[in-house]
């Protein structure tokens, strides 16, 4: 539906967040996700409060400027044979870049 929204002001296709009741355009509502303090944790790697990307073995939260620096999540990509960060594995354990992982998920039409 088109209305105002309540962050920004303007006049977008907006939705109504089931908490607060107001509407919000979807950049305002990605932004507040983002903003949502329930995902964020002070980093182990770089000590700063933000969104939490992933945990390492002992489960400590890593936020994502530190995961995507960290050279040990960087490897060989199995597709494009580029050294990149490592975005996920398929099940024989071959690794795939963030570049490949959305061709790939464009590919099957997700
Ligand atoms: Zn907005
Ligand atoms: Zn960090
Ligand atoms: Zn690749």
């Amino acid at each position: 539906m088109k209305g105002i929204c309540s962050v920004c002001k303007e006049r977008k296709f907006v939705r109504r967040n089931r908490e607060t009741g107001r509407p919000l355009c979807l950049n305002c509502y990605q932004t507040a996700r983002y903003r949502d303090s329930s995902t964020h944790e002070k980093c182990f790697k770089c000590g700063k409060v933000k969104p939490v990307i992933t945990r390492n073995r002992t489960r400590q939260a890593i936020c994502q400027n530190c995961y995507k620096r960290d050279p040990s999540r960087h490897e060989k990509c199995f597709k494009c044979g580029k050294v990149k960060l490592v975005i996920t594995r398929d099940k024989t354990g071959k690794t795939l870049c963030q570049n490949c992982y959305m061709r790939q998920r464009r590919a099957k039409k997700y």
